[in-house]
């Protein structure tokens, strides 16, 4: 009915920029001020929508990388000629206002179940699973945690300094899949099955894996976990959208 909308996680409402940090050259992370926010769940993802002064009007979807009870916080890549992500990356400015709404999905979210995680992230992928570790830490989950990351370079890596500390049980495994530092022992490559026989957590343990990113890289992922004997209903996968994989 007209004039009596409700208030709730479909309404757009202004979102203030609290404050704003790179975390890669092309990467930057954007806390938000969402005065009514309902909260969120871990792995969850809220629209941004931005009108231009033409009127001309462009939403995305950003994962949350904030866990639940924290400050909404969202980590955006430019995409070299994309429409949405160079202004977040470039334009935009602490007191700015942007529009949102969410939270979204109620699919690829983890509550705390207990079973063996595997994260599988490629590039950008990995921000709802920032979210899931802050969240796991919280709330003192046991659960044991593999996140295997696959990045272009070391210095493309999100989130480098808190994943040198993901806590206990947590275990982060490097793919860099262009460019490795001198000295560097850990996987070079995409990820591959092999790879990821190696990673992933036994069938026979009941994990859960989530798997988030650009598009090839959740549907080669995903189908070499169900290759692995993971049930369908224990990949949960999130697709970024293009069709570059990190
Ligand atoms: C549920 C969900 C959560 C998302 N979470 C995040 C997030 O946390 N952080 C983040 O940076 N992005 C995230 N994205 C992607 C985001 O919504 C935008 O698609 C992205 O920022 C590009 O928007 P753009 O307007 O800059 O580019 P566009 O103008 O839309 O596209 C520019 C070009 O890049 C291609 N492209 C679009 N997306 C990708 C991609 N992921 N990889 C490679 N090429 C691509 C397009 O096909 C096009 O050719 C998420 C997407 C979804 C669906």
């Amino acid at each position: 009915m007209a004039g009596t909308a409700v208030r709730g996680r479909l309404t757009w409402q202004v979102a203030t920029v609290e404050s704003l940090r790179p975390e890669t050259a092309a990467v930057r992370t954007i806390d938000l001020d969402v005065p009514d926010w309902g909260g969120h769940r871990a792995g969850q993802h809220l629209d941004i929508r931005l009108t231009a002064e033409d009127g001309y009007v462009a939403e995305r979807s950003y994962s949350i990388a904030s866990a639940p009870g924290e400050p909404v916080t969202v980590t955006v890549e430019r995409l070299e000629n994309g429409e949405v992500s160079p202004y977040l990356t470039e334009e935009l400015r602490a007191g700015d206002e942007i529009e949102v709404r969410g939270p979204i999905g109620g699919y690829f979210v983890w509550d705390g179940d207990a079973s063996p995680l595997l994260l599988a992230a490629g590039g950008s992928g990995v921000v709802p699973f920032r979210s899931i570790l802050r969240h796991r830490a919280a709330i003192g989950s046991a659960a044991p945690v593999r996140l295997l990351y696959s990045a272009r370079s070391l210095p493309d890596v999100i989130y480098r300094a808190e994943l040198e500390h993901p806590g206990d049980g947590v275990e982060v495994i490097y793919t860099l899949t262009r460019q490795q530092p001198p000295g560097w022992t850990g996987h070079a490559g995409r990820v591959t099955p092999a790879l990821l026989a190696e990673a992933a957590w036994p069938v026979s343990q009941n994990p859960l894996a989530f798997v988030c990113g650009p598009t090839a890289f959740v549907e080669a992922v995903a189908a070499a976990l169900v290759d692995l004997g993971y049930p369908a209903d224990r990949v949960k996968t999130e697709r970024f959208g293009g069709v570059g994989a990190s």
